[in-house]
């Protein structure tokens, strides 16, 4: 008699561990791939095979794995209090963490969460209770871009324009208006920039003209709408919604929660447009990518209209984690990782990268390369249907971790990659192209 073979994590894990964003039946013949270390910008598997995380494990992780200053903070907060509910109490690293956060946007009240779609879920509820608070309730309807993704809960569906995440539960969401998104890719040869930004507000315009009387607000990802792969438009486009909501008295929401960070090349991506939003949501890198944790930014003038003896006039809202000491205390590492000149430095590295990304820009079944700050996308020629789960197959297989979205490929990097871990993300990308196309 033999005992039985002891089943790998890897099959464990396709047993009993429901994967996020997976159709599982992919997982009948390849399963997920165990990681038993991470240090830095690498991933170890059970095999101890570095793997490049050229995407920071989903855009959270800003500074890489193993971070000694974010460790020790969350080590030294262990010591102290891990969590204590927020309601009628409060500690110091939520209160320090608030405080910086209110500096360096001018938004001076902040309420916490622990993922972003929780973070757009408040977003939206705020502004639509805040008119319901100013006698205006029947603003209550949302607008957002083409293509844009907000989080998948199904408040924040309302305004996620990506039909693979909607189309199943429309019956469940209150689906907002979309309106267009001046997409770069999309300019056409003869319109110039600004007027191509135009045509894109004068739609958001016309619609605001019709429709403001019953519109709370309008969201968008500054400058990259990373889940609609990767689409960029100019920063003069979100100038000009800041203006036109202003004009037709409706909030503006910055989902910053990818792009912020400094992950555009300045703490916030509605920086480089010089406005500010009524609201901004942040999560992801907030921490470090340590612990869950999102934050919404908001004015006194929003905090003013909920200030009252009446409670149902208040902000109710709550999450059983909300401020978890742990995770402010990784957030105020975080923060200051990012303040010991990062930004700066982020500039130059972003150059380097981009002259050793040469060969992907030059690459001829890509097209449309383009990179904000510390992220690069790539669209593919002709790419077969499949292509995004065959490349980010051939990549892992080559020591980088890499998952298209659709036919774009991208690159999403810790802040701290050196030019070894660069290398091996870019040859193990163009490899992974030779291979699929081969296919
Ligand atoms: C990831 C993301 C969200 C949702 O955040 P989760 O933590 O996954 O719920 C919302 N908005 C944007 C722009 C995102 O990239």
């Amino acid at each position: 008699m033999h005992d039985p073979v002891p089943a790998s994590i890897a099959a464990r894990s396709v047993r009993h561990v429901w994967h996020p964003c997976t159709q599982m039946k992919r997982h009948a013949d390849s399963p997920p791939l165990e990681i038993t270390r991470a240090e830095g910008v690498w991933l170890y598997d059970a095999q101890g095979r570095p793997i490049v995380d050229a995407i920071s494990s989903w855009w959270v992780n800003l500074f890489g794995h193993n971070q000694p200053r974010i460790k020790a903070a969350i080590a030294a907060q262990m010591d102290r209090v891990e969590h204590v509910m927020l309601a009628g109490l409060t500690h110091a690293p939520v209160v320090e963490l608030s405080e910086r956060l209110a500096a360096r946007t001018g938004l001076d009240h902040a309420h916490y969460a622990s993922d972003g779609a929780s973070a757009t879920e408040i977003a939206l509820k705020m502004s639509a209770h805040y008119w319901r608070n100013v006698g205006r309730p029947e603003k209550n309807r949302f607008i957002g871009l083409a293509g844009g993704y907000h989080g998948e809960t199904v408040g924040a569906l309302a305004v996620t324009d990506v039909a693979l995440f909607r189309a199943s539960y429309a019956p469940l969401v209150r689906i907002g208006a979309t309106v267009p998104v001046p997409d770069v890719r999309a300019q056409p040869a003869d319109v110039d920039e600004a007027e191509w930004v135009e045509q894109a507000a004068a739609t958001l315009e016309r619609h605001l003209q019709r429709h403001a009387g019953e519109t709370a607000a309008l969201i968008v990802e500054p400058l990259v709408q990373c889940a609609a792969g990767f689409v960029c438009y100019p920063a003069a486009y979100l100038a000009r919604a800041r203006a036109l909501c202003t004009r037709y008295d409706v909030h503006l929401v910055a989902d910053e929660i990818a792009v912020g960070m400094g992950r555009t090349g300045t703490l916030l991506a509605c920086e480089q447009a010089g406005v500010k939003p009524d609201f901004v949501c942040l999560s992801k890198g907030l921490s470090g990518g340590y612990l869950p944790l999102s934050v919404v930014l908001t004015t006194d003038a929003v905090y003013g209209a909920f200030y009252d003896d009446d409670v149902a006039r208040g902000f109710l809202h709550s999450h059983s984690y909300t401020g978890s000491a742990l995770a402010c205390a990784a957030a105020l590492a975080t923060l200051d990782l990012l303040d010991d000149a990062r930004l700066r430095d982020n500039a130059a590295l972003a150059l380097r990268l981009d002259a050793l990304f040469a060969p992907l820009h030059a690459h001829p079944r890509l097209r449309h390369a383009r990179r904000r700050g510390l992220i690069w996308a790539w669209d593919v020629v002709d790419a077969p249907s499949d292509f995004s789960t065959r490349f980010a197959a051939e990549a892992l297989q080559r020591g980088a971790l890499l998952r298209p979205i659709g036919a774009t490929l991208y690159c999403m990097p810790p802040y701290v990659i050196d030019e070894d871990a660069a290398v091996r993300l870019r040859d193990a990308a163009l490899g992974a192209l030779d291979a699929v196309a081969k296919w």
